[in-house]
């Protein structure tokens, strides 16, 4: 491959220096991943106290689409990546001018548009819920009304289940319509799940391709809360229906870095295509601790054109997302929760954000657990959850 960074290469007589767009917990997980292997590494993030921005040895605080902040970072970097996928696709393809960036402009596109990412699916074969685009008065009294019950999406700026309306009937779709603004969505009809699965790619730009284990995942309130990766849990044959179809959506659009497809299984034993983030995942930060290789390593040396090895998952593991809510007391005041209880249990991983401040909903840190069993993994994490009030799982 004609573009290798080398780890610790000195070029123009600094350290080879990696970029990211986005300074949330994903980018200060991917700093730490690069600095690890020796790389040095910039952000740009408009907050001068974002997770990643704290802990880089550059930190351009400007916003995403700021001129002379991209000269900046591009100045700075031999290449770029992303972190977040509201990153302005424009942005990237800036970027691009000078510097390699992965994933492409093209490929973030597509993963911000629910509408574009739908089409992308159908072209690479992979089924999604039935769904209809509506971004007119027209197509929304068009709408099939067998897509009832179902969810109204944004097509654009959605996370953590924001920007969604459930809805029944054609008078709450609507009302849901004009509530989100009456700008661009997609309805999807809403399926019976027996459960959630994700998969996490990572493919070079020599169209090298590996894959992590598929993930069961649990959420609450639109938010991720559990992950558990545990041989048998998702049954081997769907594991690797979801797998071939996780490749052939990164391969249809020739992606390279780090790519999570998400998936919902359904209670007949079918599945769907959910959504795809065009970067790490919450849903596979178990890799960090359970994994000869995190999604982090492999987002850095797929940006570096480092080889890439199938990762091998050494143990069992679940990870329990750690939400601004449990640093809440019944009685409404702030404290820490009990780390000193938690981390007696054996096989417990803490990971935080370096977040100033707690908010209910936000993402603070995740709690990895491994042990060398199942029944082990989950008895622990089960006592983790009841120390910090995770609900059971
Ligand atoms: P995130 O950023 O956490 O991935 P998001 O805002 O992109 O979330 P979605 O993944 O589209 O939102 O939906 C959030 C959750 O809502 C899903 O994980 C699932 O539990 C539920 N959900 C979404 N679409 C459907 C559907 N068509 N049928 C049933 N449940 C659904
Ligand atoms: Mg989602």
């Amino acid at each position: 491959m004609s573009r290798v960074l080398l780890p610790g290469a000195v070029l123009d007589g600094r350290q080879v220096t990696l970029g990211v767009m986005g300074g949330g917990q994903l980018g200060r997980m991917f700093v730490h991943a690069a600095q690890a292997m020796g790389y040095a590494t910039a952000v740009l993030d408009p907050d001068a106290t974002s997770p990643a921005g704290l802990v880089s040895h550059h930190h351009f605080q400007t916003a995403y689409e700021d001129p002379q902040g991209l000269a900046q970072l591009a100045a700075c970097s031999a290449a770029i990546t992303t972190e977040f996928e509201n990153v302005p696709a424009p942005a990237l393809a800036i970027l691009a001018a000078t510097r390699t960036v992965a994933p492409a402009a093209a490929a973030v596109a597509i993963a911000q548009d629910r509408a574009q990412e739908k089409a992308h699916f159908d072209r690479c074969g992979v089924p999604c819920a039935p769904y209809a685009v509506i971004d007119s008065a027209a197509q929304l009294a068009a709408v099939p009304l067998d897509l009832l019950p179902g969810i109204l999406k944004t097509a654009r700026m959605g996370y953590d289940g924001k920007g969604q309306v459930r809805i029944a009937t054609p008078q709450a779709l609507q009302e849901a319509w004009q509530s989100l603004g009456g700008v661009a969505c997609v309805l999807e009809k809403m399926l019976p799940l027996a459960s959630e699965c994700s998969v996490i790619v990572a493919r070079g730009d020599d169209g090298a391709m590996v894959n992590f284990p598929v993930q069961h995942n649990l959420h609450h309130d639109g938010i991720l809360a559990v992950t558990q990766v545990i041989d048998g849990l998702v049954a081997p044959a769907l594991a690797a229906q979801l797998v071939t179809a996780a490749r052939a959506i990164a391969e249809g659009v020739n992606y390279v870095g780090v790519l999570c497809v998400e998936f919902f299984v359904l209670q007949d034993g079918h599945w769907v295509v959910n959504e795809m983030a065009p970067r790490p995942h919450n849903s596979g930060h178990y890799t960090m601790d359970a994994c000869d290789q995190s999604q982090f390593d492999l987002q850095v040396r797929t940006l570096a054109g480092l080889p890439l090895l199938q990762p091998r998952q050494h143990s069992p593991a679940i990870m329990l997302n750690l939400l601004g809510d449990l640093w809440f007391r019944a009685d409404g005041k702030e404290a820490s929760p009990p780390w000193d209880q938690v981390l007696a249990l054996p096989g417990t991983h803490l990971h935080l954000y370096g977040k100033l401040s707690a908010r209910k909903g936000r993402k603070m840190g995740h709690l990895n657990l491994i042990a060398a069993t199942a029944a082990e993994v989950h008895a622990n994490a089960l006592q983790a959850a009841a120390l910090l009030g995770i609900e059971a799982f």
